[in-house]
């Protein structure tokens, strides 16, 4: 029994040594295990951390993180100016656009004008000349601005006035006289000598003009003869209580000058024109103006080929106003 006892307790140390020994080992390779599973870049003190925190809250730290930095990321898109952003998010918009535009270009294609002209033709509408003037700017599928004087209703002269506004031109008044004498006494007269005839155009065409051009333009110096400072009273008048726009000139003919011949009116014109603003040319269509009629189709030839563009006045088109000289 004795024996027994004692081979039963060696049993038993035995037992316990070697189920101790297989605990140690156990333990041994668990840490090794994760030693190996913690990632070397984890500082000493995250080797405890990490393996308590379940897999769903490192994603989550890492989600956060991403996020983070996704918003960091993207914060200076959202704080950049709308026109840097938005081309790279509408990018294919704008491309099926200027498809779009591309498509649609021949219809509108325009070419590019260096300048505009703006023919105007005072003193009219004449018999002998202005009905020619009007053939030329049709063939050249041009228009122009005539600022006319009085005419009798039911005349030939008032066809014409409604020709030019069939036509397509801006019908502008010069005014019912040309009399310096006249017109330049008083502001009264001047603004009359503008709205009777505006009246006068109304009832016989139905057409509203508005453009106005002062006889001798308004930095004549004759009408100080007649009444000092009207015409700044006059362009103060005309500038502010109106719907009436007054314009002068920038490019002179000089028909109703020096001129004596057909290439002087030619090279008058031509050789003034400048791109990049509105040529408003000074011609005239009165009966005696025959170089004028003359040198018309050459110089729209000159300027369509150097790149204007022909308009008439209206009342949106820029101002072209001397300086005032009394
Ligand atoms: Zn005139």
């Amino acid at each position: 029994m004795g024996k027994m006892r004692r081979m039963s307790n060696t049993t038993i140390t035995l037992i316990i040594i070697l189920t101790l020994i297989f605990i140690l080992l156990a333990i041994l390779g668990y840490v090794i295990n994760e030693s190996e599973n913690t990632p070397p870049n984890l500082s000493g003190t995250t080797d405890f951390t990490a393996p308590e925190l379940p897999a769903t809250e490192q994603e989550e730290i890492t989600t956060s993180t991403e996020a983070i930095n996704s918003t960091e990321a993207s914060e200076p898109e959202i704080t950049l100016p709308p026109e840097t952003t938005g081309p790279v998010v509408t990018e294919p918009i704008v491309t099926d656009k200027v498809e779009e535009t591309e498509i649609s270009t021949p219809i509108v294609e325009e070419p590019n004008y260096i300048g505009t002209i703006y023919l105007t033709f005072d003193d009219g509408p004449s018999s002998e000349i202005t009905s020619q003037i009007l053939d030329i700017l049709k063939q050249k599928n041009v228009k122009a601005t005539f600022f006319i004087l009085d005419y009798e209703f039911g005349s030939e002269i008032e066809a014409l006035v409604c020709r030019e506004i069939n036509e397509g031109h801006t019908v502008g008044i010069h005014g019912i006289s040309h009399d310096y004498s006249k017109i330049y006494t008083s502001l009264e007269n001047l603004v009359k000598n503008f709205t009777n005839l505006q009246e006068k155009i109304y009832k016989s065409t139905g057409y509203r003009a508005t453009i106005i051009r002062f006889p001798g333009g308004s930095s004549n110096t004759v009408s100080e003869k007649y009444c000092p400072k009207i015409m700044t009273q006059a362009v103060e008048y005309f500038s502010n209580n109106t719907d009436f726009v007054y314009f002068d000139w920038n490019v002179d003919s000089d028909d109703a000058g020096k001129a004596k011949s057909i290439d002087t009116v030619y090279e008058n014109v031509t050789t003034a024109l400048r791109p990049n603003r509105g040529n408003v040319v000074l011609m005239h269509d009165s009966s005696s103006k025959k170089f004028t009629l003359g040198a018309l189709e050459a110089i729209i030839d000159y300027g369509m080929e150097h790149g204007y563009e022909f308009k008439a006045i209206t009342p949106d088109t820029p101002q072209v106003a001397h300086r005032v000289s009394n």
